[in-house]
């Protein structure tokens, strides 16, 4: 038998009927605070679940989390489309990577789920945002659960780079997805955030029926933005013209990146996404639309 790439599952099962709800961290390895975050609960966790099953599967990438690094191989986060799963489908086992055998044991679970959590943090400073799908049953739990900017995917604008993670990959399979990407991954004082999301997540899909009384308070407002538009970059040499952040507002033909003549902003909206290294032709931001 081989042995598990995956860390045993933390499984915790209420006295009443509900739903199957799954909390993962560590999917990409150096992304800590999630780690931290979802650890420090886990000791309150089993107490608090009334309805349904709680899975916490933390972290997911081992090997990862002890090279202190992204992935080995492969972007686990990228794997998930029904192309990619079509292509490791046709791949004999001993070629996979990895990740790509991670990928293979997580499967189930997210197959099995009802809603899941799925903890991440930037390479760079962020705001926290939350991203998943655009439908009503994501957007009730979206904007409640307690991050004032969310990102949906686009219905109408399936692009493989946004539609490959594990959260697209639950909804394929009839659950609810939902990435929360809590902020800059070297900063720890976003865990209380992250745990405080957490506990509104399991309030939100009725796992418990008692979250804890000092969770952080809801947003007055909550920006909601879906990916409309990507953005060249003219030249490897590009040099931006405005803060290169996700979320840095744009105004339509705005001068983002330098060069004769310079490349304009298609819309009004927010970058998202932006690259650090520019290749000529190939992608240097996503534009985001305000909802
Ligand atoms: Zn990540």
């Amino acid at each position: 038998m081989t042995q598990s790439l995956l860390p045993p599952a933390h499984v915790f099962t209420g006295a009443h009927p509900g739903p199957r709800v799954l909390l993962l961290a560590g999917v990409h390895g150096d992304e800590t605070p999630g780690i931290d975050g979802l650890s420090g609960l886990l000791p309150q966790l089993g107490a608090t679940v009334t309805h349904g099953t709680l899975t916490v599967i933390t972290p997911v990438n081992r090997a990862a989390v002890a090279a202190q690094t992204r992935f080995l191989e492969s972007d686990l986060n990228r794997l998930w489309s029904a192309e990619q799963q079509a292509r490791l489908a046709d791949t004999p086992p001993s070629q996979h990577t990895h990740e790509e055998a991670l990928a293979r044991e997580l499967s189930a679970h997210l197959q099995a789920a009802d809603f899941v959590l799925d903890l991440h943090s930037t390479g760079q400073p962020s705001r926290p945002f939350l991203y998943c799908e655009h439908t009503p049953a994501h957007r009730a739990i979206a904007t409640q659960i307690g991050v004032s900017t969310i990102v949906y995917g686009n219905p109408d604008w399936r692009l493989p780079s946004l539609t490959s993670s594990i959260d697209n990959f639950v909804d394929q399979h009839g659950g609810l997805g939902f990435t929360l990407e809590s902020g800059w991954k070297s900063d720890p004082s976003t865990i209380p955030l992250i745990q405080s999301c957490i506990w509104r997540f399991l309030s939100l899909t009725g796992t418990t029926q008692t979250p804890p009384n000092h969770l952080r308070p809801l947003p007055e407002t909550v920006e909601q933005f879906l990916p409309t538009h990507e953005v060249q970059a003219p030249s490897s040499e590009a040099i931006p013209l405005v803060e290169w952040a996700s979320f840095t507002p744009i105004e339509a033909k705005q001068p983002l990146l330098r060069g004769s003549p310079p490349t304009l902003s298609p819309v009004n909206g927010v970058l998202l996404f932006p690259k650090s290294n520019f290749t000529a032709g190939h992608l240097a931001t996503y534009i985001a639309t305000p909802l």
